[in-house]
């Protein structure tokens, strides 16, 4: 920075501080806005990732839950099976039966093993039942899963293409906020780094209608003299945000 250049601006330090600040400030907002679009990306991935592995779960819940319905109607239509056979060679022995006694009882063994086989057979067709309703639930998470994973290709393609027209306006803006820095008023300087610091984009609010625009707490009538005389003022008692004029308000400008 030259000396003329220096000295000149000493020459009306209120007007250039006041429009330096408000250009800082809406360098600063705007560089926030690019920096949460550029940290919402991969957010928007990582949720559509972990919503993923969620679905991939489901399924197989719902695949082994297919499964053991499968296997319990399988072993059950076995047993049917087994007690078929049994019944019938329970009728053979029926029609051999060499007294009344052996007679009845066979065929008191015969009822009793055709109603357990009737009971067995409801139960069959509730298994059944279960395993269309499980089939369809397989179904249902396969697709529900396709559209998961073609959601987070197109989400990932999206936040990459935003991702680089991002990139390109961060780069610019920090150029720009280099630009504007340079040309703050020097007594300015130390107040503006340090509350940027540590408050980053929100570091600064515009004066309006007396009153903070940051936390909408009245200023003193000291603060706004202060500010009408170029001075730096913070948002003493309250918020403490680097305060400045609104353009038509500036010292210099309108008066
Ligand atoms: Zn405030």
């Amino acid at each position: 920075m030259s000396y003329e250049a220096e000295s000149d601006k000493k020459q009306k330090p209120a007007a250039s501080a006041t429009s330096a600040l408000r250009e800082l400030h809406r360098l600063h907002q705007q560089l926030g806005d690019v920096r949460d679009r550029l940290e919402r990306g991969p957010k928007q991935i990582k949720a559509r990732e972990v919503n993923l592995v969620r679905l991939e779960a489901d399924l197989a819940q719902v695949k082994a839950d297919a499964k053991t319905a499968r296997v319990g109607a399988d072993q059950k239509q076995l047993l049917l099976k087994t007690s078929e056979n049994k019944i019938a060679d329970l009728k053979t022995k029926l029609n051999q039966a060499s007294s009344n006694r052996e007679y009845q009882a066979l065929k008191d063994q015969i009822a009793a093993d055709e109603m357990a086989g009737s009971v067995l057979a409801d139960e069959i067709l509730e298994a059944l039942e279960r395993i269309d309703q499980f089939t369809a639930a397989v179904a249902t998470a396969e697709q529900t899963l396709v559209k998961g994973k073609e959601d987070l290709a197109k989400v990932r393609q999206q936040v990459a293409q935003q991702h680089d027209s991002l990139a390109v306006d961060l780069a610019r803006l920090e150029g720009d906020l280099k630009t504007a820095e340079a040309v703050l008023p020097s007594d300015f300087r130390d107040a503006y780094y340090r509350v940027v610091k540590s408050r980053g984009s929100d570091a600064m609010a515009q004066v309006e209608g007396g009153t903070c625009t940051g936390c909408h707490q009245q200023i003193t009538q000291n603060m706004h003299n202060a500010l009408l005389m170029g001075r730096t003022v913070f948002c003493q008692g309250s918020c403490g945000r680097l305060l400045y004029l609104p353009e038509d308000r500036s010292p210099g400008a309108g008066r």
